[in-house]
Order: structure tokens, then sequence, then C-alpha cells
């Protein structure tokens, strides 16, 4: 029992040997001084300078945000734990993510702790009594630990901060016993980051718990018994701003104990483009830039005050809308054996679109406008908007010769057309816009439904079927 209550610090005069891998070691040498006695923001702080020295960008995978991530570089300084707040989908997880690249890859624990004990400053009952008592305490490296708890309101105590029994200590139980000692989640960050996904899920009883637990470095039992428990562990959490009608459901002595910084959408229609095209889980390189326009555009219409619908939207579409539209019009593209997107990609009625759009938005009233009427809506407005550009990208000196290169051609299968280069104006044009040859097709096919949509000199008469109408009378 003695040992429960106590601080007990190991240093050079009072520890015992310390075994590693079969060999003893001095952890106090230089070979082994960086992996221990260390706190978590100690090694955060570390690192962030060594990379600032060095002028590394810790967050580099994490597109824009510039404002945010210096905040959480200040934050992290001042060994702070930080609330990220925001909608789903705008890269909370990602960034608490790369946070932990900012820990060691490997500390020293005591081995068969439950809780990677630090070797020189233990939590648990059983690392204290083996540190006085033992003449040779066994060591090993453990990796970085990030470890998510995800906000539940059914979270219970045991599952939360673990079992904890002095009772059971007084009955006889070994101190290593699972009846006196399991670590939840959050003590199973000891020593590493610990990521409360939607912390204002967790129920208000174990916030308690959980302030008392980081503040005040205790844990009170259901005996009543009051344990000291030095966790040591940055806290990372989020919260979604939906869950904050009126009153925070975070408890305010919690909230009080984070820096909070808010994660919006992607500023920008690059930014969001780059964010799609990181994430998508198939083959990127195969979607020219007007469709990732179109299709980037579309999403962050609807978010915007500017949309014919935006009254209507009551939740927006995250940047994982526009990742998964990206792959599903590429996943298309790959099945139909085309090296670069199409309109046709877009399936029938926009249904690749509405595939990764529909599970991901929601509109008030839905008898009066169908989430299919606002896809169809706002991927049509989307298109005009870069035909607008496009057609304006097309040079007043060769828009003459052009339109009479499209009036030779009559009908035209954009698909089947081959011989463009022989059509020099029209060439000139498209090697202009495209990245890469396999895109001609699709940058020939968007320049007629530019032309098409501003015009009217030319008239879409199915998939990929266009023809000069003015040739026509
Ligand atoms: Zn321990």
């Amino acid at each position: 029992m003695e040992y429960i209550f106590e601080e007990v610090k190991i240093t050079e005069r009072n520890s015992p040997k310390f075994i590693l891998e079969g060999e003893e070691i001095d952890i106090w040498s230089e070979e082994y001084i960086n992996y221990h006695s260390k706190s978590v923001s100690e090694y955060i702080r570390d690192k962030l300078i060594e990379f600032e020295k060095k002028g590394i960008d810790p967050f580099a995978e994490i597109v824009g945000k510039e404002i945010e991530k210096d905040m959480v570089k200040t934050a992290l300084m001042s060994g702070s734990n930080i609330l990220f707040k925001g909608k789903k989908g705008y890269g909370k997880t990602t960034f608490s993510k790369t946070i932990s690249k900012l820990l060691p890859e490997k500390i020293l624990a005591i081995k068969g702790c439950r809780i990677h004990d630090d070797p020189t400053q233990p939590t648990c009952f059983s690392c204290k009594k083996k540190l006085l008592e033992e003449e040779e305490v066994e060591l090993t490296f453990i990796p970085k630990k990030w470890i998510r708890v995800a906000g539940d309101p059914m979270m219970t105590t045991r599952q939360l901060i673990g079992g904890i029994s002095l009772q059971k200590i007084k009955e006889g139980y070994d101190l290593d016993h699972p009846e006196v000692f399991t670590p939840g989640r959050v003590l199973k960050a000891h020593r590493g980051i610990a990521y409360f996904d939607e912390l204002g899920s967790i129920p208000s009883s174990l916030q308690t718990l959980l302030h008392e637990l980081l503040e005040e470095k205790q844990i009170t039992t259901p005996e009543g018994d009051i344990i000291p428990m030095k966790i040591d562990t940055l806290v990372i959490a989020s919260t979604n701003p939906a869950n904050y009608r009126g009153v925070s459901d975070i408890k305010e002595p919690l909230l009080d104990r984070m820096e909070q910084i808010d994660i919006g959408p992607p500023e920008t229609l690059e930014e969001e483009i780059a964010i799609g095209l990181k994430n998508m889980a198939i083959r990127k390189d195969i979607i020219p830039e007007w469709h990732l326009k179109i299709l980037a555009g579309a999403v962050r219409c609807m978010r915007s005050r500017n949309c014919r619908y935006s009254a209507r939207i009551e939740v927006e579409p995250s940047c994982r809308a526009t990742i998964k539209a990206f792959d599903h019009v590429a996943a298309s593209a790959l099945r139909n054996g085309r090296e670069a997107v199409m309109f046709a990609d877009y399936g029938k009625d926009y249904s690749n679109v509405k595939l990764a759009l529909k599970s991901r938005f929601e509109v008030d009233y839905e008898d009066e406008v169908s989430k299919d009427d606002v896809i169809v809506g706002v991927v049509n407005d989307s298109i005009d908007t870069i035909c607008g550009e496009i057609y304006s990208e097309i040079p007043r000196n060769i828009f003459g010769g052009l339109m009479e290169e499209l009036s030779e051609m009559g009908e035209i299968d954009v698909y089947a057309e081959n011989g463009l280069k022989s059509y020099r104006n029209l060439w000139t044009f498209l090697s202009s816009i495209c990245r890469k040859s396999s895109e001609v097709n699709s940058a020939f096919e968007i320049t007629l439904e530019a032309i098409a949509r501003c015009t009217g000199l030319v008239e879409r008469v199915s998939d990929g079927v266009y023809v000069y109408t003015a040739y026509d009378r």
C-alpha cells in the first residue's frame, strides 16, 4: 500500500539495474538519455524547434490552413492542449494525427507495464514497487502512441479511465492483478497523444473525471478513494459546431484547459482540388483540370451563400464529397478504358456525382426540392462557370478560323475524332489547355460544350456528339 500514494523518482543514486534485451544498460548515458524522463510536451517542443531551425513544416501534408498551423505550433510550444472545432470532413483528425509526428519514434518503458511507465517516474503501483524493491528491472522500447478516444454518450468510467481498486489490494490481490488496475483509453495514452473525437459526446460525469485526471493528476475510484495518477498526455480534441447549439456540450472546466482552433472548409477552389487529389483512392492523373474545377466547384457552391439552393441546404458537403466525386468519375473512366475523364463519366443524369454527394449533405423540405435536383442544379451551374472560363480563353484571333474548322467537320463525335492535328486553329487551342496528349478528346469535348453553352453555334445532340448548327441551317 505504501507505494500507492507516494511519488517515486528514480535517479542515478537509487536506480536498480536496467536491462534491455538481456543486457544491462546505463539509461543516463548519452545513448539512452533522450528516451526517458522527458514529458510529452518537452519532446514536442524540442522537435518543433528542431523543425523550425531546419525550415521543415511538420504539417506539410495539410493543404493551406497556414494560420491554423501557426496557432497549433504556438499552442504546442506553450504545452497546451488543443480543441479543434469544425464540421466533419475538414481535417480535424488529419491535423491531430500529424501532430504525432512531433513525438519521438520510440521511448523506453518498463517492460510489462500496461501504461508504458517511464523508468524514472512511474505512475502505476506495480512499477513503483518494482523500481524500489527489485534489483533488476527490464525495459523495452515502445513506439509513439496516438490513442483515439471516440466520443460516445454510452461510454463507461472503466472504458475511459479504467478500473482501479484499492479495496482489491486490501483483499490481498497482487498489484498486477487486472481487478486492481486495468487502464482505460486515456491511461493508455500515457506518454503519448490522446485524441478525443467529439469530446462533447462524452458523458459529463466522465468529463469531470477526465478533468480531475488531467489537471489534478488523480483519480477518484468508485469506492471513493483518491489515488494519485500522474498521467502525462497531450490532449487533442475535436468538436462539431452542430453540437454547439446554445450551450456547449463540453464542460466549462475542461474547455478552460484547451486552446480552441477553428477548422473550416478549404479557402480556395485550388485547395479544395489539392485535398481531393491527395486523398483519392484511385488514379488521380486521369482527371483533366476542367473536370476537377467543375466537380470541386459544385461541392463548394453547396457551401456558399451564393448557391441558389443555399436556403435549402441544412448540412453542407465536406471535402469527402469532393474526394469521392473525383474517385467516382475516375473509376468510370478506368472502367471504360479511357485515359482522361469525359462528361460521360459523370454518369447518366450525373449518377456518379450523386453517388458521391447524396449521403454527404442534407436539405430541408425534401419533398419540395430533392437532393437529386440540387446535385443536378449545382453541377450544371458549375459546368456553366467553367465553360465560361474555357470560352474566354479561346484567343480572339483564332476564333473565326476555329469556327470555320468546326463547320467543316459537320457532325462531330469527340470520341471518334483523331485527325484533330490537321485543324490548325483548333489544335492550337486544344494544345494550350491540355496538360498531356491523353487529354485531347476531353479538351475537345469541353471546348465544344463551352462554345455550345456560350454561343449556341454548336449544339450537343447526344453524349460526346455535337453539330455545328450554323452549318445545318
Ligand atoms: Zn507501470
